[in-house]
């Protein structure tokens, strides 16, 4: 039996033995990677542009540190910030650069309505978390070293975008991963058999990625060559292989399929395509209207895979109508972690109860102590009785002592929750919370992806045919039940 980490979650019902067809993206779905390497080597290849442009040798110093940036976080290219906000884009931790900015800068820029956190960049695949760690860097050094850069944040901020994109096109990136593929990749055993399963239970699978064909080929080569008898190549596994798609565009355009001439004397040529796609063949571009026309697959008979939120899932789901499994890497290391602290939770929503208690005690008081002193003052001085001021000296203290301990509960509550994100992350947090609202992360998990999970392999655990349920779409109301009966 798996445990927590192999599960997969269900937003919204789907029944796995109407799905006709299952695709799959290739990065971090398909094959993932070791990230802290393959970031680290991205930062520095990065980097290598920036001085190649005339930026100071000394950036050469910058270190790239895998724990600060996690996914889910917003970057405000234009002031140097890197934010985290919760599911109603409130934002409830901000940083300048390496900088903590105070609640009250963090309020006056981000939480009086006048800026819109929907412009700011999402961190939210993993190869940008190198790009975000290194625009944290440089802003800081820009700061520290004034003049030596003479551009702006947003400048700054374009440029990094540029060249990134420059190294992972121009090579800088892939040789060093064809070279030494270890060192980068994750190879998991489990992947060969749990495609496998899903092909005798009747299922086409096919690849949709955005990855050109060299890099394609070369990643599943080394995913999935030669573990199975009746599967020695990668490409026996897939009744359509779709490469340089685009995504999103492929969703959202009409551009044409190319195919890919893979055994020609120039592996990567491009031909016209027409008549049917046919496995074994590889395509290049296309798009998610003709693709079904092609293959007479209806919207909501496909499954897609893929850890993208914008690039795999919002429209395949959103105009095709596809259903969709979002891939939650961090996952892995959240669930161990929850399951660790779960009755800690319970103890923070204790104290919360406690405190709404402990509130509604208090304006009762500030009641009566307001009905008293429109008494004593409306009654005149010779008839005041010393019955009326002992009463009102009383509620004073009452009150007193119970906001007193209301300030106590508030800490501790504080501390708890700190205390909780602690356990995750020091600075961010969980990355599915922010405090105890729902991050802007976990909302878009929620609101577009059918199924979320780890890792591509927890299909093994599961029949090919299994009826995957919600349960949870549930209101306030109904988690007290719900909590009455399963433990969290
Ligand atoms: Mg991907």
């Amino acid at each position: 039996m798996h445990t927590q980490d192999g599960k997969i979650f269900v937003n919204r019902t789907l029944d796995l033995s109407s799905i006709k067809a299952v695709g799959f993206d290739l990065d971090h779905t398909l094959v993932r990677y070791r990230r802290e390497n393959f970031e680290a080597l991205a930062f520095k290849k990065t980097l290598e542009k920036f001085i190649e442009a005339g930026y100071p040798e000394e950036l050469l110093s910058l270190k790239f540190d895998p724990t600060f940036v996690i996914r889910g976080l917003l970057v405000d290219p234009v002031r140097g910030n890197i934010l985290k906000a919760d599911r109603y884009k409130y934002v409830k931790i901000a940083f300048h650069g390496k900088t903590p900015l105070s609640r009250e800068e963090r309020h006056s820029i981000y939480n009086n309505g006048t800026l819109k956190i929907s412009n700011f960049i999402s961190v939210d695949t993993f190869f940008a978390l190198s790009e975000s760690q290194l625009f944290i860097e440089l802003v800081d050094y820009m700061d520290k070293h004034p003049g030596k850069i003479q551009k702006s944040y947003n400048e700054v901020y374009k440029e990094l975008r540029y060249f990134i994109d420059t190294s992972h096109k121009d090579g800088s990136i892939k040789s060093q991963v064809y070279k030494s593929p270890d060192t980068y990749l994750i190879r998991d055993p489990d992947l060969p058999l749990t495609l496998r399963r899903m092909i005798d239970s009747g299922k086409k699978l096919f690849l949709l990625t955005n990855s050109e064909w060299t890099y394609t080929d070369f990643m599943l080569s080394f995913a999935l060559n030669d573990h199975l008898d009746e599967f020695p190549s990668w490409k026996d596994y897939f009744s359509y292989i779709m490469v340089g798609s685009g995504k999103p565009d492929f969703f959202t355009n009409r551009q044409p399929f190319f195919e890919v001439m893979t055994e020609a004397s120039e592996p990567g040529l491009l031909k016209m395509f027409s008549g049917t796609l046919e496995q074994g063949k590889v395509y290049l571009g296309g798009n998610a209207t003709y693709f079904q026309e092609l293959t007479g697959l209806k919207g909501d008979e496909i499954l897609y895979v893929g850890d993208h939120i914008f690039g795999d899932i919002i429209n395949s789901k959103g105009l095709f109508n596809w259903r969709t499994m979002l891939i939650v890497e961090e996952l892995e290391e959240e669930l161990k972690k929850l399951e660790q602290i779960k009755d800690d939770l319970h103890q923070v929503l204790e104290l919360i109860s406690k405190r709404e208690a402990l509130d509604e005690n208090i304006q009762s008081l500030r009641n009566q102590l307001q009905f008293i002193l429109k008494q004593t003052t409306s009654t005149k001085k010779s008839e005041k009785t010393s019955k009326m001021e002992e009463e009102q000296d009383k509620l004073y203290d009452k009150l007193a002592l119970q906001e007193s301990i209301l300030d106590q509960l508030n800490d501790s509550i504080d501390r708890s929750i700190k205390e909780r994100e602690n356990m995750f992350h020091p600075v961010w947090g969980e990355l599915m919370k922010a405090g105890l609202e729902k991050s802007k992360f976990a909302q878009q998990v929620k609101e577009y992806s059918c199924l979320y999970t780890s890792k591509v392999t927890n299909f093994r655990y599961y029949s090919p045919f299994k009826k995957f349920i919600s349960l949870y779409d549930t209101l306030p109301h109904e988690v007290l039940l719900i909590k009455a009966s399963t433990p969290i």
